[in-house]
């Protein structure tokens, strides 16, 4: 029940979920460790399932990249690990920072984690910075929630040296200006220096550089660079660009409908995509290199389901060019199965890709 009205039975209102896959992890020195995380949320028109059955791990010094069209489930991913999401919210799993699971963990114990061991960047960093109090002040809160004996005169001076780190120069002078003040990549920055303030070693980029021009996208992502030799943090990044994992990411996983879609390092993503899904998306970037007009950019035909009413079977056999529709595609979900050492793709048919005939789209 959600307050008086009835909730019908999950099993009704969409596919079953499938067994657990197996996880997909790369290593045993692990700093954050998610688990077959699922995430649902009750609905009048059903059970929506943001989150089904992802697993994945992250090392020290290491750039995740979570790539993903809007609805994906990327962005409740991050909100799950850190304990953001509202009560309603019904998530299960498991999440590992280092050996202290996160899911039952106690709110006030999280509380302590959370800002200070793995700390977030928001994607809207004007709607994140409270507007009437001076940028300095909101950094200095962010140090001493977790430092409460800290002193003035080094609380100042650590607020001075994170908006240094961040490229934010006459920081003393900049400490004591309200948000409006900053432009828009000053204010992403100043909230970069709010987020690494406690020095976490993790670090969960949702969207960092949405609404921020090219030249400033590239010099926000240089800053979290840095701060990543700096401090050897493993740095979550989420993103619908994949220009932007591009250049930074290290391993890349793909969501789609709330599921893994594939993962693997970054040239295995780019280069040898073991997902229809992925290749879309890869032929949907713009290139320098076509010159021609008859030489468009490639669309994913149709629109990502409703995470109420998923697509029986593989959830994007709709809108798959490779799909064997009446067949194992539209009956049969796809389990996340490792294809290479680094690399698991959850289509049936991810090995044979390259031999199949894609359909027209
Ligand atoms: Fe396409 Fe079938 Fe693979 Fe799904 S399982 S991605 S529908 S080929």
């Amino acid at each position: 029940m959600v307050g008086d009205r009835a909730i019908a039975p999950a099993e009704l209102l969409g596919p079953p979920y499938a067994p657990a896959s197996p996880a997909p992890f790369v290593s045993s020195e692990t700093l954050l460790r998610v688990q077959n995380l699922k995430v649902e949320f009750h609905t009048d028109e059903g059970v929506v399932r943001a989150v089904d059955d992802v697993s994945f791990d992250v090392r020290p010094g290491e750039t995740l990249g979570i790539v993903g069209e809007s609805g994906s489930g990327k962005s409740v991913t991050s909100m799950a690990i850190l304990g953001l999401l509202p009560r309603y919210a019904h998530v299960s799993g498991e999440v590992y920072y280092r050996e202290r699971e996160l899911i039952t963990m106690k709110p006030k114990e999280l509380r302590n984690i959370r800002g200070k061991n793995i700390a977030m960047i928001f994607q809207d960093a004007l709607a994140s910075l409270n507007p009437v109090f001076r940028v300095g002040d909101q950094i200095a809160e962010a140090i001493k929630v977790h430092n409460p004996d800290i002193g003035r005169r080094e609380l100042h001076d650590r607020v001075c040296e994170l908006l240094d780190l961040v490229g934010i120069p006459n920081p003393s002078e900049r400490a004591q200006q309200y948000p409006h003040e900053f432009s828009g990549g000053m204010r992403q920055r100043v909230m970069i220096a709010m987020s690494i303030s406690n020095e976490p070693d993790v670090l969960i980029a949702d969207e960092p550089t949405t609404a921020l021009d090219v030249t400033i996208q590239a010099q926000v992502m240089e800053v979290i660079e840095r701060i990543q030799d700096r401090t050897n943090s493993a740095i979550v990044l989420i993103t619908h660009d994949l220009g932007v994992v591009a250049g930074v990411a290290d391993r890349v996983m793909v969501m789609y409908a709330g599921r893994q879609a594939e993962l693997g390092s970054i040239d295995q993503i780019f280069y040898e995509p073991k997902h229809p899904y992925t290749r879309g998306l890869l032929a949907s970037l713009p290139r320098l290199d076509r010159r021609t007009r008859d030489d468009r950019l490639h669309r994913i035909k149709g629109q990502p389901p409703s995470l109420i009413y998923v697509p029986t079977g593989c959830p994007f056999h709709p809108r798959c060019p490779y799909a064997e529709v009446p067949g194992v595609c539209d009956s049969t979900r796809p389990p996340f199965l490792q294809i290479e050492t680094t690399q698991w793709s959850a289509c049936h048919f991810a090995t044979e890709l390259d031999e199949r005939e894609p359909a027209e789209t």
